[in-house]
């Protein structure tokens, strides 16, 4: 069984004010400020890897990235569910509950660019017997200025660099803005790879959320993985410089793959007293949620962060974290 079962009522998201009770909440570990400058939280990091349960534990670390309001809270919300449900197979729950956890009803988040990470850190048996900590990531960013995209790209390289599964979470298509984001982060890898030799990062998931052509391509694991191979193939007669985001791609991640979400329907997306419960989400979207989530988080699906090809613990997890701030801080 999972090592951590706590009352769904104990991890009701109760603002960014400090911890008194003891309840669980996403934590802000690093912020960008406006004069594009990095701050780490590092008291609040080692006082969540330290934790004398899982410091020793290698460490499954998982981030959804993406700009602000496509959905990231929301999932992350329904990832928590199935945590905290030790995966049992009635995990999504009753259909008028309504959804918490990260925050992520509109107009209750401040828009920072950064990482939050989740204050608790899940035990998990593996069915190899062995016991990993699973940590969740939620970083994002804005793209709407120059600066605002260095800033954003930066956060999103850090958190790849130092979780082993990337959930890029990008509204109803890959565009090429989206892969331009992504050459932004290679070139961070490249840097990286100067140091290590190996590829940097590991797993890389494209979550396309809204996907509106199922016909062409279906939803799920398989129709991304087509639709992504279709996405990042390269041809003459692109621009170089695409040409060569597709090609870095490829060279900084162990592993590459797509998973193709349908809309969840009006009310989620337009009821502003919509409050997360299943019975007012589409059954197309709840079936596919299924299916990622368990794809995602099922025990036998989670992979150790490794670096340089060592499995990494919690604690070791914190001194790279606090290393690779200082290589982009120059
Ligand atoms: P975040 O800023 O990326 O964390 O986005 P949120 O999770 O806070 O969601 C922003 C808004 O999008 C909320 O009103 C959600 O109800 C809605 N939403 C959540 N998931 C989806 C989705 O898959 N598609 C659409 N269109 N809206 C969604
Ligand atoms: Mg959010």
């Amino acid at each position: 069984s999972w090592g951590s079962f706590v009352d769904k009522n104990m991890y009701d998201w109760s603002s960014e004010e400090e911890e008194t009770d003891g309840r669980a909440r996403p934590v802000q570990v690093l912020v960008v400020k406006d004069d594009h400058t990095f701050e780490l939280d590092e008291a609040a990091l080692s006082k969540i890897l330290l934790a004398e349960e899982v410091r020793d534990r290698e460490v499954v670390a998982i981030s959804v990235a993406g700009a602000f309001r496509k959905g990231k809270s929301f999932l992350m919300d329904f990832m928590l569910r199935y945590m905290y449900s030790q995966a049992s197979d009635t995990w999504l729950g009753d259909p008028d509950e309504p959804l918490t956890g990260f925050s992520w009803r509109g107009g209750s988040e401040r828009e920072t660019t950064g990482i939050q990470i989740w204050s608790e850190v899940f035990l998990v048996d593996k069915p190899d017997g062995s016991k990993v900590a699973v940590l969740l990531m939620d970083t994002q960013g804005t793209f709407d200025s120059q600066s605002t995209l260095r800033d954003s790209a930066t956060v999103f390289a850090l958190s790849t660099m130092i979780s082993s599964m990337q959930v890029y979470n990008i509204s109803q298509n890959v565009q090429e803005d989206d892969l331009q984001h992504l050459q932004l982060f290679t070139e961070y890898g490249r840097l990286a790879m100067e140091e290590t030799f190996l590829k940097p990062f590991q797993s890389m998931i494209f979550l396309v959320r809204d996907w509106s052509f199922p016909y062409e391509f279906p939803y799920g694991q398989e129709g991304g993985m087509k639709f992504l191979e279709k996405r990042l193939k390269i041809s003459e007669n692109q621009h170089e410089e695409l040409q060569n985001v597709r090609k870095h791609i490829h060279s900084c991640f162990t592993n590459i793959s797509c998973f193709l979400m349908p809309h969840p329907g009006l009310k989620v997306a337009t009821n502003p007293h919509f409050d997360g419960r299943l019975k007012e989400i589409d059954q197309e979207f709840i079936n596919n949620l299924q299916v990622l989530v368990l794809w995602l988080l099922h025990p036998k699906n989670l992979d150790v962060k490794e670096i340089n090809g060592s499995k990494i613990t919690c604690r070791g997890l914190l001194e790279y974290f606090k290393a690779y701030i200082k290589i982009y801080q120059g």
